[in-house]
């Protein structure tokens, strides 16, 4: 079934998250695309808005005071026709499990590299992430106004070090000092960088055509003539578009600029809403589901504590994949077969969080959360189906956790089931002893969990060192050889969160050592909710 409002509505959205490494400019370049969409008045607002806002919120105090953002915020906006909801991750290493499970609800990805130092270490982790769906990349070269690396041998690093390949739309005229601004190497148009327009809509100086005389009359003729050659060696030795190869995320389309600049952000801007896919097909235990599908689906793939001190519940996301929603809808809450009215879901349209009357494929909606949701959930109009696809991650972080009070061990055990279920730590408990054992994908997650187990469950909890390096999630079709390894192996399994059997490794080596001798059975590094 399908329904003309629907399809019409999910055609117009774009889904995508920004990945980066910490510095190479997300912040910035979000605050100037807000500034495109209309939905900020002057650049240089998002980071300080957002402070206030934390101010409100305690135990958010303490991420503020490490001067990070722990939110993943959801920013709406319309450009070129389009709907664009830009779903923010939080940057900071230590909430990359976030992060993985955000790309899980989008459509692509903006990859923004910092173009004096290439390629670096989160940007390939999360490039990874992307793989697991196929996520199309479109990439931003940034920082052009300074001295980076010769544009040639970035896009290469990319090339070989992300596996993916590049096609380049514009090109950079000189950089640092000599940035002169980037040629459309397909609409074939000279864009002109002026300085100082980094806080609000740069104009657009424009020259129509590479051998317009123009050209040379701004740059003078020894830059011009050098960037004729540029060209045409950059069509030579580098691919071409193709929007199929980008869709299946094999080729991505790469634009340069700065993000404080404000320049090469609108012909990137441009070429996301054009080329960037639609709302995708997602798949569930039972059938696909397609954006023009009428039915109302969707599946949460965060939560995130209340920023509202008045409301101390939480708020789960849920991205729609289906359908639509409306104020009041009576949708089933599959994992607990419940059916639910919804009255107040929140939509996130930039820094203002107001009431949503609509809702359509590819955006995101807040339901308050108080304590029945769980990352991963699906919602349907009555259907009893599950999306599937939204992993856990294999922690790299592993604590052993204490009681001050043994008294509190009932209240420990609720407050971390709890919260393994939100997604904030795993939890692992050996088969072999009464240990418990967290798991997290970066240190600041331990300190967020004994804080939220003080405040929400008055349990004081020390954490020690513990000989875990990491772990795998355990299958194996054969059950009489899953039985004899659990029997031999014992020492190192635990039952996580959500009862999994899971190996826990003292050591990468062991892990290997393990798999080499159990070749029949599955270590996975995810895990689906
Ligand atoms: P994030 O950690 O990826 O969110 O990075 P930010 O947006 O906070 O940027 C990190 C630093 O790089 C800040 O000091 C920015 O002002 C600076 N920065 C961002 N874009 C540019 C750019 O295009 N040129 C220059 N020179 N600096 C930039």
């Amino acid at each position: 079934m399908s329904d003309a409002n629907i399809a019409r509505e999910a055609e117009l959205r774009r889904t995508f998250a920004i990945i980066s490494h910490p510095d190479a400019g997300k912040t910035t370049i979000t605050e100037k695309l807000l500034l495109f969409g209309n939905a900020i008045q002057l650049a240089g607002s998002v980071k300080s808005k957002r402070n206030d806002r934390h101010a409100t919120s305690d135990w958010m105090k303490m991420e503020q005071e490490r001067g990070i953002s722990v939110t993943t915020s959801v920013m709406q906006f319309p450009y070129g026709g389009r709907i664009v909801n830009l779903l923010d991750t939080p940057g900071h290493e230590d909430f990359s499990e976030d992060t993985y499970r955000t790309l899980t609800a989008v459509d692509s990805a903006l990859m923004v590299i910092d173009g004096a130092k290439g390629v670096e270490d989160r940007t390939i982790k999360l490039m990874e992430v992307c793989r697991l769906r196929t996520t199309p990349i479109l990439t931003f070269i940034n920082k052009m106004d300074r001295d980076i690396r010769d544009p040639i041998e970035v896009m290469d690093e990319v090339e070989t070090v992300l596996n993916i390949q590049c096609a380049p739309m514009t090109w950079p005229i000189g950089m640092g000092r000599h940035f002169k601004g980037v040629y459309h190497l397909y609409n074939d148009v000279v864009h002109l960088y002026t300085q100082g327009q980094g806080s609000r809509i740069p104009d657009d100086k424009r020259i129509e055509g590479l051998d317009n005389p123009e050209v040379d009359a701004v740059l003078g003729e020894e830059q011009a003539e050098e960037l004729r050659m540029e060209v045409e060696l950059v069509r030579g030795a580098s691919h071409e578009f193709d929007l199929e190869a980008y869709r299946r995320g094999e080729l991505s389309p790469v634009y340069f600029g700065t993000a404080m600049g404000n320049f090469g952000v609108r012909e990137m801007l441009d070429g996301f809403v054009e080329h960037a896919p639609a709302p995708q097909p997602r798949d569930t235990d039972t059938r696909q589901v397609t954006a023009h599908d009428e039915r109302f689906t969707g599946f949460v793939f965060k939560i995130q504590a209340n920023m509202d001190p008045n409301h101390r519940d939480r708020i789960a996301f849920l991205r729609v994949c289906s359908g639509k929603y409306e104020k009041n809808m009576k949708m089933r809450h599959v994992r607990i077969g419940k059916d639910v009215k919804i009255a107040d879901a929140l939509t996130f349209m930039a820094s203002d969080r107001s009431q949503v009357e609509e809702a359509w494929p590819g955006d995101i909606i807040g339901l308050h959360n108080h304590g029945t949701i769980q990352i991963g959930d699906t919602f349907t109009v009555g259907e009893d189906m599950r999306f599937t696809g939204i992993p856990h991650f294999a922690p790299e972080l592993f604590k052993r956790v204490r009681l001050k009070d043994p008294l509190k061990m009932k209240a420990l055990q609720k407050g971390l089931q709890q919260l393994s279920e939100e997604g904030a730590t795993q939890v692992f408990m050996p088969v072999d002893n009464n240990d418990l054992i967290l798991g997290a994908v970066g240190t600041l997650q331990f300190d967020v969990v004994a804080h939220r187990l003080k405040e929400e469950y008055k349990v004081d909890c020390l954490y020690e060192g513990v000989n875990v390096q990491t772990a795998r999630w355990v299958y194996c079709e054969d059950a009489k050889m899953l039985e004899e390894f659990k029997r031999k192996a014992s020492t190192n399994l635990a039952i996580d969160g959500g009862g999994y059997l899971t190996y826990i490794a003292p050591t990468r080596v062991n892990l290997q050592m393990t798999q080499e001798r159990w070749p029949d059975i599955r270590f996975q590094p995810t895990r689906e909710h």
